[in-house]
């Protein structure tokens, strides 16, 4: 794994800065490395008065990255709704940056805990704001994601998704037919929302099966957020991108709030930006993975 072997003055002022932040008791004596993230290296670190804390590093250049990150962890549990990891800080120096949060003991998930946490996903979802975006850019994997704020929802998904991709994919070389697909969907869009109208709710925005768990009580938790305020079926949509989600997390969210008619098909258009997404990091497959895609939207609207 990358910075498996990261230089020791990164740690030391990593450390340092803990020891700032939490008090004298918590510089750093161990760190063991965690599999299962995509983008970062991340760590267990043990400290001198017992506490763990969840580590991740990457370039110094990507500070604004775990900023975000730990502003949108505190931003979701300000929703007092689910379990977030509390972050600890973000911070920078010889070469790496880094974001340091509550360390939590995963546990074993159950029908119980789907429930549980679909009950709580929709909670969250009821956190609103006045307009769509947030008030900073962020990441979505490690792609910039913009979040400016804008009154319409059809306009947001437009201009600051799909189009950002689009444009993305272009710069990538994927051109041509999915190029052409996506303008003609893009003009399209009034459509798919005649007769639904979002409101702009608390999302995770990057909520995968790899960003959740349920710690040793039986809480879910969820991580690694991409989080703006938007339509909660873009973020419903991304939990059947991947899987790791059951049928009790869909029935208990429809419990707390239903979803609207027409779920079925935005579905489809809002896993687009997610799969346009991977299509500009991980590439081939995926491209055409939306196209077809695009084909199946262009036919419905
Ligand atoms: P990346 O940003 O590289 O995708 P993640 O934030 O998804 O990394 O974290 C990588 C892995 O670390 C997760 O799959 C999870 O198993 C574990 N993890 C994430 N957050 C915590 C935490 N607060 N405490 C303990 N382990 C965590």
């Amino acid at each position: 794994m990358l910075f498996q072997s990261s230089p020791e003055p990164a740690w030391v002022e990593l450390s340092r800065s803990l020891a700032e932040a939490r008090g004298p008791g918590a510089g750093i004596i161990n760190r063991q490395s965690i599999g299962g993230g995509s983008i970062n290296s991340a760590f267990r670190t043990d400290t001198r008065e017992g506490v763990s804390y969840f580590v991740k590093l990457n370039r110094e250049a990507l500070l604004p990255m775990f900023e975000a990150e730990a502003e949108g962890l505190q931003e979701l549990r300000k929703a007092n709704a689910i379990r977030v990891p509390e972050p600890v800080l973000a911070g920078a120096g010889q070469g790496y940056a880094w974001i340091v949060t509550e360390f939590i003991t995963f546990g074993r998930g159950s029908a119980q805990s789907q429930e549980t946490f679909g009950r709580q996903f929709a909670e969250m979802h009821r956190q609103a704001a006045d307009r769509f975006g947030w008030h900073r850019d962020n990441t979505i994997g490690s792609t910039p994601q913009i979040n400016q704020w804008d009154d319409h929802w059809i306009s947001f998904y437009r201009d600051q998704r799909l189009r950002v991709q689009l444009d993305l994919a272009a710069a990538n070389g994927f051109r041509g037919s999915l190029q052409e697909k996506g303008e003609r969907l893009m003009v399209s869009l009034d459509r798919f929302f005649a007769s639904y109208m979002p409101v702009p709710s608390l999302l995770h925005g990057d909520l995968w099966g790899g960003n959740q768990g349920v710690d040793d009580a039986g809480n879910p938790v969820i991580f690694d957020p991409a989080v703006y305020y938007g339509d909660r079926e873009a973020d419903l949509a991304m939990t059947g991108l991947f899987g790791g989600f059951s049928t009790a997390f869909y029935d208990a969210y429809n419990e707390v709030w239903p979803l609207d008619e027409g779920y079925q098909t935005r579905k489809t258009l809002y896993n687009l930006y997610h799969i346009l997404n991977h299509a500009n990091l991980f590439g081939g497959g995926y491209a055409m993975q939306a196209e077809s895609m695009m084909d199946q939207l262009l036919a419905e609207c």
